[in-house]
């Protein structure tokens, strides 16, 4: 194919091939065509990658002398270079990854509001005095850790990497970023887009390539000082323990089976386009995706009934048509997705809506799935436990409160909640009881905000991203006694 494109990494400033040559295809989800490729990273270029880092945090670098001010404003020229180059990054990120084109264009303003976020911080976050006694000063000072690694998935490619990538920077750090194989593009391109745009060379390189390859390699490296890692439960016990090995912090946002309660009293003219939406947006694959509906048996009939309708309503389409289902990432994913929708069937669940690729012609190259729905999902059940990363939403009644609490708690992850009523004091009251590290009420998805600390409890992770909380992440402590006396 003469058109297609060839991309490079960035390392050291630098736009550079894979030094071992090789390179991965990129391939189009919506008509399963090879688009691009991309350099196949492996340890050389990860040694490459992580020296380059060094160098630009070492003593006297222009990155850790320049003053906080002047990081800001570089930070800021990234956010204005992103929005300038919105439609080619937006583009990328549809080709890469088969969404919906508003749904691309929104995570790249995401991307471009963290960096204005985190340029606001630079000069502003710092440590403070501790009284020990007469005659001493006691300082805690909040110093960069040196050379971050980012791990990152497919889903939100741009968004997730820069949600790690622009606090790490602004903190003082440099950055190595590993982003996901299946959708690497626009990581790509904001490296050179943040080169052009002022960020002194090394301070972010991205080294692309296989999981096992150039993120193991990264994960592991004893020249990083702290790791973040985006993705699945499985992978972020690897990478956890590969960092183990040199004593490296980590940071892990992993997997979700985020629920949604509904109670009797809920406005469901609102509770069921958005329920709908959090788990059709992006096709389901999202790690806060709100995939299990835990509804008051009293409504749970007229609940069921609303949803099937709704669901009718989805239109699936070409990422280009706009629609509010595009394909998923890749056959691999659809086949996984269908393997869980097949367990559902061979368990007996009911299942009410979807379950099959759409029979469009247009759509058959792609790896789409119709929206589909299982009601009466018993705890007990694979599809009410283990995250799908699909369009599938299950569905469970409840007798009371207690029951609620328990159903929700009832998964190994706790990322994000959602509880509908209007009584405010049930509403608190669920949110004390739920094991997740954040509760909507009467809405989803609202606080999906640069500003507001975002992460799991349980297997969904810990440490946060975004927020000023992820900014102190990216630092480390240090306390200096002066004695006077
Ligand atoms: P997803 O469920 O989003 O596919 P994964 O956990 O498989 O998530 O992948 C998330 C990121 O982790 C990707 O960048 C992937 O390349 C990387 N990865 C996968 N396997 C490994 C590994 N063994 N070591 C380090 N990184 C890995």
């Amino acid at each position: 194919m003469t058109d297609l494109r060839h991309e490079r990494m960035l390392i050291g400033g630098r736009e550079v091939s894979a030094a071992g040559g090789r390179s991965l295809d990129v391939t189009d989800p919506a008509t399963g065509r090879r688009v691009a490729t991309v350099p196949r990273g492996g340890q050389e270029d990860v040694d490459l990658a992580v020296n380059a880092a060094r160098e630009a945090v070492v003593h006297g670098s222009p990155w850790r002398t320049l003053s906080p001010r002047v990081r800001g404003d570089l930070l800021r020229a990234v956010a204005a270079a992103i929005r300038a180059q919105a439609a080619e990054l937006a583009s990328l990120e549809v080709l890469d990854t088969g969404k919906p084109v508003s749904q691309a264009a929104g995570e790249v303003e995401a991307a471009a509001r963290t960096f204005d976020f985190v340029a606001g911080a630079t000069d502003k976050l710092g440590g403070g005095t501790i009284p020990v006694g007469p005659g001493v000063l006691d300082l805690t000072l909040r110093e960069p850790w040196g050379v971050c690694a980012q791990i990152t998935p497919w889903n939100y490619p741009l968004a997730l990497a820069v949600r790690g990538v622009a606090p790490a920077l602004a903190m003082g750090n440099a950055v190595v970023l590993k982003p996901a194989e299946e959708a690497s593009l626009s990581c790509l391109h904001l490296a050179r887009l943040a080169l052009h745009a002022g960020l002194p060379p090394g301070v972010l390189n991205v080294v692309s390539g296989l999981g096992e390859e150039a993120g193991a390699a990264l994960a592991g490296h004893p020249g990083i000082d702290h790791l973040s890692f985006t993705g699945s439960v499985e992978v972020g016990t690897i990478v956890m323990q590969l960092a183990a090995r040199n004593i490296v912090p980590v940071s892990l946002e992993l997997g979700g089976k985020s629920p949604h309660i509904v109670l009797p009293d809920a406005d469901l003219d609102k509770a069921i386009p958005t329920i709908v939406r959090s788990f059709v947006a992006n096709a389901g694959q999202t790690c806060s995706a709100g995939t299990r509906l835990l509804v008051d048996q009293r409504i749970h009939e007229v609940v069921v009934e609303a949803l099937v309708q709704a669901l009718a309503k989805v239109r699936v389409g070409l990422p280009a048509e706009d629609p509010d289902l595009g394909p998923l990432i890749s056959e691999r994913q659809r086949s996984r997705v269908l393997t869980y929708i097949q367990s559902g069937l061979d368990e007996g669940l009911t299942l009410l809506a979807g379950g099959a690729p759409p029979t469009d012609p247009r759509l058959a190259h792609g790896y789409f799935l119709e929206p589909t729905l299982f009601d009466h999902t018993p705890p007990t059940s694979r599809l009410f436990r283990e995250e799908i990363f699909g369009p599938v939403l299950c569905v469970t009644p409840f007798r009371d409160l207690d029951e609620a609490v328990r159903l929700a708690n009832a998964t190994e992850f706790g990322l994000q909640t959602a509880v509908w009523t209007q009584d405010v004091s049930v509403a608190l009251h669920l949110a004390h009881r739920v094991e997740s590290g954040l509760v909507y009420v009467n809405s989803y998805g609202v606080a999906e905000n640069a500003g507001v600390p975002f992460g799991g409890y349980k297997k969904s992770g810990f440490g946060r991203e975004r927020g000023l909380e992820s900014l102190l992440g990216y630092t480390r402590l240090k306390n200096v006694a002066v004695s006077f006396a």
